[in-house]
């Protein structure tokens, strides 16, 4: 009988799971796709994430990249790896949540996995599956040879290939763009009409250079042996193509909301206000047709957004909520937010005062916001890392102008090791100096600081040097011995 069983394991779950262990609970992950975080693996490679490094950091450990306002796809999912191997989180893939019931002493909680249906018993649950990727299915016939594909990690997939994509939001755009690109002739088909990106100056060049074409208001949209068949304003027309790319973005999802239903932990009338949640981000898009400001725009938002505080601090039926549900930037943004209502929910499971920097997970997008630098260093999560300096080809990457930014330098050589070795800074050559292995955050700071101001001076310093991959961190060093 596991403590707490967390249903998905997106940057919300691991950190509910990294929670569990931190307080002594016996927690497990599962997850529907075939590694943690299938659902950012499943954004384009390189993407760069709007958020700053920090707001995807659990417990403040520092999350090592090249640029920290630049933070890519891969580092994120590089970080949250080492953060299961360091914490020894205990994740099962494979596993999708099908069914709830009550047993003795707690929850038996039903998963579909490779091997058919298997139980799990629990005392609680805490859910943060939220949204999915919109699998919206086309009219086919089987014996078709088109490849159908719901998301786009890379053009190399796709090369020498004719593609068909369709979707009218950032998503489709923006596989659109990576195909141009890389030299490809595309066809995008939107349901509706252009909007703001499709006429973006250096869009259209692209579509001009690759002879591509967006085609408006294309219905009734079925794949045939050989392409896609489609009718606009009332005229059959026919594309031949091998692949098709749908980006329907993300939607709620429904089925586990309505396991929760039947199960009683809501009801019908929150249930239907659920569906009908639409996040801020969505809302502003939709301005120009109304006079409202964006801070109507956002008051109306968050007055219209469920409350779900009792699925935080007491939970329904041992169920807890965490995660995008629970701010108005819902699927599209406001990871630090969804991280911070993890943890609070397993503080309250441990009858603590939640300590997270959310006031109360009630709906505003204020919360999202977490200015430059003034996130709050939790020290204690990081004085036992022992730091290592990095000498790496593709990961010292200290760019030009983090050079100029940071320390007024300029050098057109990346190479770490020459900016270590060339860096008047002391204090900074003997931070690497210390960074041997041997010594820990604490051991480096008692060795270098000597006033409470020192301290802090020199944590931010250490942040930063993370946060240009000049050190780096091993899983292995924490004292919890090799994997079992
Ligand atoms: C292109 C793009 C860029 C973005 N950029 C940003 C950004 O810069 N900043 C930001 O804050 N946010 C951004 N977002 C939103 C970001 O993806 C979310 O904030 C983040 O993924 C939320 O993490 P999560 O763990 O709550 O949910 P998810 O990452 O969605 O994780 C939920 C997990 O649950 C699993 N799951 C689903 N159903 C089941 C089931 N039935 N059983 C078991 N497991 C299940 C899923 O496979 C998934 O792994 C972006 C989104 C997109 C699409």
């Amino acid at each position: 009988m596991f403590d707490v069983l967390i249903i998905g394991c997106g940057p919300t779950g691991i950190a509910a799971l990294a929670e569990c262990k931190a307080n002594g609970l016996k927690a497990v992950g599962i997850e529907m796709g075939n590694k943690p975080l299938s659902n950012i693996s499943k954004y384009p490679d390189g993407l760069v994430f709007f958020s700053p490094a920090e707001q995807f950091q659990i417990f403040d450990i520092p999350l090592d990249c090249k640029n920290r306002k630049e933070v890519s796809k891969e580092e994120v999912l590089f970080y949250y790896s080492r953060l299961i191997n360091r914490y020894r989180l205990n994740i099962k893939c494979n596993y999708s949540f099908v069914g709830i019931k009550e047993c003795q002493n707690g929850l038996e909680v039903l998963c579909r996995t490779e091997n058919g249906v298997e139980t799990i018993n629990t005392k609680r649950v805490i859910f943060t599956a939220w949204f999915n990727i919109n699998e919206v299915k086309l009219e086919s016939i089987k014996e078709t040879k088109v490849k159908i594909y719901y998301h786009f990690n890379n053009a190399i997939e796709f090369a020498g290939k004719r593609v068909i994509i369709i979707g009218s939001g950032i998503s489709a755009c923006e596989a659109c763009v990576f195909l141009m690109m890389s030299g490809q002739q595309i066809r995008l088909l939107l349901r509706g009409k252009k909007n703001d990106w499709h006429n973006n100056k250096s869009f259209k060049r692209l579509l001009e250079i690759t002879e591509s074409e967006v085609i408006e208001e294309a219905l009734d949209i079925r794949v045939h042996e050989s392409g896609i068949c489609m009718k606009k304003d009332d005229e059959t027309y026919s594309f031949d193509c091998e692949a098709i790319i749908i980006c329907a973005g993300q939607a709620l999802n429904v089925d586990s909301l309505n396991i929760f239903r039947e199960f009683n932990v809501i009801d019908k009338e929150l249930f239907s206000q659920l569906c009908k949640v639409e996040p801020y981000s969505k809302i502003l898009r939709k301005r120009k047709t109304t006079t409202l400001t964006s801070q109507a725009l956002l008051e109306e938002t968050i007055k219209n957004w469920p409350d779900l505080q009792r699925y935080v601090t007491t939970g329904i039926k041992g169920v807890y909520f965490a995660g995008s549900i629970l701010h108005v930037g819902a699927s599209a943004a406001g990871i630090r937010v969804s991280i911070n209502t993890a943890i609070s929910v397993v503080k309250f499971i441990c009858n603590r005062d939640s300590l997270a920097i959310i006031k109360s997970p009630a709906p505003t997008l204020g919360q999202n916001l977490v200015k430059e630098n003034s996130h709050f260093i939790d020290m204690s999560a990081i004085l036992d890392i022992k730091p290592y300096p990095v000498k790496s080809w593709t990961r010292n990457t200290f760019s030009v102008s983090v050079l100029e930014d940071d320390y007024g330098m300029l050098s057109t050589k990346t190479e770490s090791s020459y900016y270590l070795g060339s860096k008047k800074d002391r204090l900074i050559k003997k931070i690497f100096r210390l960074s041997n292995g041997d010594n820990s955050i604490r051991d480096i700071l008692q060795k270098c600081c000597d006033t409470e101001e020192d301290v802090k001076k020199l944590v931010l310093l250490l942040y930063h040097l993370f946060y240009h991959n000049g050190l780096t961190w091993f899983p292995d060093t924490f004292g919890f011995g090799a994997p079992k």
